[in-house]
């Protein structure tokens, strides 16, 4: 979708190369809105080819000069960083509010979960460190260093759009690398207001660029040459595209695709948890989360209970603007998300699920609002089952024995957040051993890694080998070198022409 900057209160949001703000020239922007009250706030340049190109270019050529930047000046770098972010996270939340839609205590609680990743990073000399052994030959040492690629790009989904990109600017810059953001194009403010904070930390012009846009973005950072690796995050149908095309032009990529995440109770678990936290995990964030809860397996007798209980809880879940503190679940992203996520409540009877609660009812006219919707016998062939809704609609699917829930888990294609809900320290310890996914709850219902382990799931929600943050982020910005080094005595040369051995 493009418009045009008319509207004399939409603010147009540009691009970030070389340390200062340079608006696009191609001539076409996309909309971006507050959703809490449905007016469009923001015109968004998309980028062309040749900016995408400035942006690199501005990249590269900053490298030489921060690769040379030693790890005590980056550290200390990283750590004004910190500080300046965390004092001033809150206008960063109110940024994301506007924009996104979360509520101000879910934006906060994003800022500071990302603010963890670049805490993780003010231990880079130490995330760095290499291996050496002493005498692995007579009179040869052996050592192993990680040195960066040059210019790493990441493109970011519209859900996080401050702490997803924190998981890849910073392991990626503190490892020596430069960086090329594109952000998603409906919530991009808080990429520029990082760039303008990096620059007031010291960050030199050029190791972080901001590029705005759309697919013709993406796809020239794919194409681009001197671009080594590529971090993507979003749904899975363009995570794919992107792995496929990144590899075929010979970089590195990482892409985490979409979800279905599925949170099983047993028939011990306390309902009354379970019940707070499927409110809690299904209906936060307005299910605009890649580790939102989206399926409640019921085990056996606990159905019943568990579906009242969620039903009792729904009510009281007070929906509204984010800005306002006495909200807990704002507006999805766009008008067209809203009706495409109450599209599958209108269809749910028709595929003989029950609607248990209908959240198109009583939604504010102004804004993109859609209330908690609740359905119940969902089964594994329909579109409410297969599809990442990814809004406020969370359905139970009822099964008799714990077998039949792993196995709905393990049949489905993606595999990134999983939760169960259980007393039985065997029952979850098994679960832990048998289930096909990457991160697990263990009677916690969003198990997002802390920064210092990394974050990925399996199958359709992961192409590529790295998971994101934490060690495997550093493993994914570098590239290993092994040095074997002697200083010969001069008395003891001698020509030998047979293959090095270990002696
Ligand atoms: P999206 O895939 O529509 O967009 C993600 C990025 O790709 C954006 O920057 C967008 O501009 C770009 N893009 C969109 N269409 C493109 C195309 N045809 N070619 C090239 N680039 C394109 O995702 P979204 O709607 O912004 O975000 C929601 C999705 O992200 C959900 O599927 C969610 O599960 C996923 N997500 C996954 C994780 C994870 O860790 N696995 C985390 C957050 C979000």
């Amino acid at each position: 979708m493009t418009e045009t900057v008319d509207a004399p209160t939409v603010t147009r949001i540009p691009h970030w190369i070389g340390g200062r703000r340079v608006d696009g020239g191609s001539g076409r922007t996309g909309p971006v809105y507050n959703p809490a009250t449905g007016r469009q706030t923001g015109a968004v340049d998309f980028a062309t080819a040749e900016e995408v190109d400035a942006a690199v270019q501005a990249a590269r050529d900053a490298f030489p000069a921060w690769r040379q930047t030693s790890l005590a000046k980056r550290a200390e770098l990283f750590f004004r960083i910190r500080e300046l972010l965390h004092a001033r996270r809150e206008e960063m939340a109110a940024i994301l509010t506007r924009e996104h839609g979360k509520v101000l205590s879910d934006a906060l609680g994003e800022v500071t979960r990302g603010l963890e990743v670049v805490e993780h990073c003010c231990g880079i000399p130490t995330l760095l460190k290499g291996e050496h052994s002493e005498q692995a030959s007579t009179g040869i040492d052996v050592y192993s260093i990680r040195q960066p690629l040059g210019v790493a790009a990441g493109i970011t989904p519209f859900n996080f759009p401050a702490m997803v990109p924190m998981w890849m600017w910073a392991p990626a810059i503190a490892s020596g690398n430069c960086f090329v953001l594109k952000p998603s194009e409906k919530d991009p403010s808080a990429s520029l207001w990082v760039a303008e904070l990096l620059r007031e930390a010291g960050l030199p012009d050029g190791v972080f660029n901001v590029v705005m846009g759309d697919r013709l973005a993406v796809d020239a950072l794919l194409e681009h040459p001197d671009v080594a690796a590529i971090s993507f995050v979003g749904s899975t149908p363009i995570a794919r595209h992107v792995y496929e095309h990144a590899t075929a032009s010979g970089k590195r990529c990482q892409a985490l695709g979409g979800a279905k995440n599925h949170m099983i109770v047993l028939p011990d678990a306390d309902v009354n948890a379970a019940a707070d936290a499927a409110i809690s995990a299904g209906y936060g964030s307005a299910g605009e989360r890649c580790m939102a809860v989206s399926v409640v397996v019921a085990v056996g007798d606990v159905a019943q209970p568990l579906v009242d209980a969620i039903k009792e809880r729904i009510p009281k879940v007070r929906v509204g603007d984010g800005m306002d503190p006495s909200s807990e679940m704002g507006p999805l992203v766009t008008g067209e998300h809203r009706d495409r996520v109450a599209s599958y409540v209108e269809n749910a009877p028709g595929e003989g699920a029950t609607v248990v609660v209908d959240g198109r009812e009583g939604v504010p006219e102004e804004g993109f609002f859609l209330n908690p919707s609740l359905l119940d016998g969902v089964t594994p062939e329909m579109k409410a089952y297969v599809d990442e809704i990814f809004g406020p609609v969370l359905g139970v699917t009822r099964v008799a024995t714990y077998e039949e829930a792993v196995r709905l888990v393990n049949e489905s294609p993606y595999g990134n957040g999983v939760a169960i809900f259980t007393r039985d320290g065997g029952a979850a310890r098994q679960f832990q051993f048998d289930v096909q996914a990457g991160m697990v709850g263990i009677n916690v219902p969003i198990p997002v890694p802390v920064a210092y382990y990394s974050f990925g799931g399996w199958k359709s929600s992961l192409f590529g080998d790295l998971h994101v943050y934490g060690p495997e982020a550093i493993g994914f910005y570098t590239r290993g070198k092994v040095v074997t080094s002697r200083w010969p005595d001069p008395a003891t040369s001698k020509i030998d022409l047979g293959f090095p051995q270990t002696r």
